[in-house]
């Protein structure tokens, strides 16, 4: 990689070093892979991510979660460091992520959604990408019923949409503002009637959603998450660590305490099944503040964790909670703009 002006951020970091010394940040990555549409910017490309990880490897101190933590209790964090997690368990994170974590000598935590490890289904948002924003066609009328309501969606223009209008659209996401054709509205409006259901019931009505629409409830290889011996292979070497992520993704304040509390156990249990060692870090799914509540904090608590990550900006400080630890969302960012961003996370 070539980072034309890296000697003048090499200049500024050096500058500003002094003040900042005590200071960490963890980064939040979903996935990395080539993939496209990418509505809620889940991926970053195996080019830039190498960038990245170039970047800390030159001018910051990567270190493993795990070592966070007693530099938290005794308030000596290490310099310059960094923190990097994924969120999900992505089959992608072995396959593309884990070669160059070795090759730059970075350590990193994965957050795996246990009730997915080795089932061919893909999470219920990559489902709606798959269903609505892949060139296909849809019924006239998408029906869901919701505990008793039926929400009715009329499609007429949305029916058809192909290969001109994916290809037009490939890039667009949920962050923008504008909805270019019918199914972009349309998946906007389906993540926001799905995102607060209960796992089983959402289930349920993506694959009505699929089937109605002649698509596979399969899922596509590409967007797996990782199977039981991968995870094996993932943690092989010690330098990529796995953390808990739930069971099914459900956001955990939608739920009743005692069904919270199942969800982070159950997952727990599953996970150390799997890999014959203790899972020491938790991360919220969706991990914004109004994801969780305070009898969520408690059951990962109790569950046994050492720490729990959430998913708001923040520096890692020594007043920082260790149950709610922030992390930066990582973009499809080349590695000067990661630089710049990073410079900015450690001045917040
Ligand atoms: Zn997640």
């Amino acid at each position: 990689m070539s980072l034309p002006g890296i000697g003048r951020l090499q200049r500024r970091f050096r500058g500003t070093a002094r003040l900042f010394t005590r200071r960490a940040v963890i980064l939040l990555y979903h996935r990395v892979a080539l993939s496209s549409p990418d509505p809620q910017l889940l991926c970053v490309t195996p080019a830039h991510f190498g960038e990245h990880l170039e970047v800390l490897r030159k001018y910051r101190h990567p270190i493993a979660l795990r070592s966070l933590l007693p530099a938290l209790q005794n308030g000596q964090r290490p310099s310059r460091a960094v923190v990097v997690t994924f969120d999900d368990g992505y089959a992608d994170n072995l396959h593309h992520a884990k070669p160059l974590l070795e090759r730059y000598d970075v350590p990193a935590t994965v957050f795996v959604t246990s009730g997915y490890v080795g089932s061919e289904k893909e999470f219920w948002y990559d489902d709606l990408e798959r269903l609505l924003l892949q060139p296909g066609i849809l019924p006239e009328t998408l029906r869901l019923n919701l505990n008793g309501r039926l929400h009715q969606w009329q499609l007429s223009s949305a029916v058809h949409y192909d290969k001109d209008s994916y290809r037009s659209y490939a890039g667009w996401n949920i962050s923008q503002k504008d909805n270019p054709t019918p199914r972009q509205e349309l998946y906007r409006s389906l993540f926001q009637t799905l995102l607060p259901l209960a796992d089983e019931q959402r289930r349920k009505l993506v694959d009505d959603l699929l089937i109605a629409a002649g698509v596979e409830t399969s899922g596509r290889p590409t967007h797996r998450v990782l199977s039981p011996e991968e995870m094996i292979q993932l943690t092989d070497g010690a330098l990529v660590e796995v953390g808990s992520h739930t069971v099914s993704h459900t956001v955990l304040s939608t739920l009743p305490t005692a069904a919270q509390a199942e969800e982070i156990s159950q997952s727990k249990a599953r996970l150390e099944e799997i890999l014959g060692h203790r899972v020491t870090s938790f991360a919220y799914p969706h991990g914004g503040r109004s994801h969780y509540t305070e009898e969520t904090v408690t059951a990962v608590r109790q569950a046994g964790f050492q720490c729990a990550c959430a998913a708001f900006p923040g520096i890692i400080g020594r007043a920082t909670d260790r149950w709610q630890l922030p992390r930066f969302l990582v973009r499809d960012w080349d590695g000067q703009e990661f630089a710049h961003r990073l410079s900015q996370w450690f001045r917040s």
